[in-house]
């Protein structure tokens, strides 16, 4: 019950942390890049660089039976702007990562008979006290901003973290894939009925979003994708 109790709290203030960012947005003037004078969270030389990282159409793969939506790859100024975002707290950045992702969505939606509902990714608990905020929550702010989609805060509960695949027997690569997530508060208020998609800042073996969608459909729940702003090999 106290553990609940801790849960809920720090959820809460991961949430107050994504408008905390965004009024950062009218504070700094200052690129979170490369710290040049700039009234927007990336100014134009680091925005031109950022734009590079996006992959060539078309973006989406298949994961067994979870679309992914993808804007770029884990290299170059998309890797220092995810980096940024972490963990030197620079929370602006989820504006452009959210706007570019979202951008990506409105050329190339995954295709679903009733508009979804973005459910980002949550951490586990502790990781969240440790950094304050959650960014795939942060990007999923702006990526609703941006789509029109809904956000279905809380949507998903972290019960523990997921181990890459590779490597892992076959039990446990079973249970690597239960148990990490549980449904979140957010179904209970709000009981959405339309198809899930999942938001994440990061993709790399995909262990994580494939628990997560695990998770809402052994609930009943439709997941009709995920989106995420890079791709990222094993070695980084
Ligand atoms: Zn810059």
């Amino acid at each position: 019950m106290l553990q609940g109790k801790d849960t809920e709290r720090t959820d809460m203030a991961g949430w107050a942390s994504v408008w905390d960012g965004f009024a950062d947005l009218w504070l700094a003037q200052r690129c979170a890049l490369c710290d040049r004078p700039s009234p927007e969270p990336l100014c134009p030389n680091c925005a031109q660089k950022f734009q590079h990282g996006q992959l060539p159409q078309p973006a989406t793969a298949e994961l067994g039976a979870l679309r992914v939506l993808t804007w770029g790859t884990y290299h170059h100024t998309l890797k220092h702007t995810l980096a940024a975002l972490k963990y030197d707290r620079q929370r602006r950045l989820a504006l452009p990562l959210g706007q570019a992702l979202g951008q990506r969505w409105q050329q190339h939606p995954i295709p679903t008979r009733h508009l979804p509902v973005v459910v980002p990714i949550p951490l586990h608990p502790e990781k969240l006290r440790d950094r304050g905020f959650n960014q795939a929550a942060l990007i999923a702010v702006a990526f609703c901003r941006q789509t029109g989609l809904s956000l279905l805060e809380q949507g998903l509960q972290r019960q523990r973290a997921t181990l890459p695949q590779f490597g892992l027997g076959p039990d446990q690569r079973q249970q690597n894939l239960t148990d990490a997530f549980t449904l979140g508060a957010g179904w209970h208020r709000c009981q959405p009925t339309q198809p899930v998609l999942l938001l994440d800042d990061i993709y790399t073996t995909g262990a994580t979003v494939r628990s997560a969608a695990n998770t809402l459909r052994r609930a009943g729940r439709s997941v009709c994708g995920v989106a995420v702003c890079a791709r990222a090999r094993l070695e980084e």
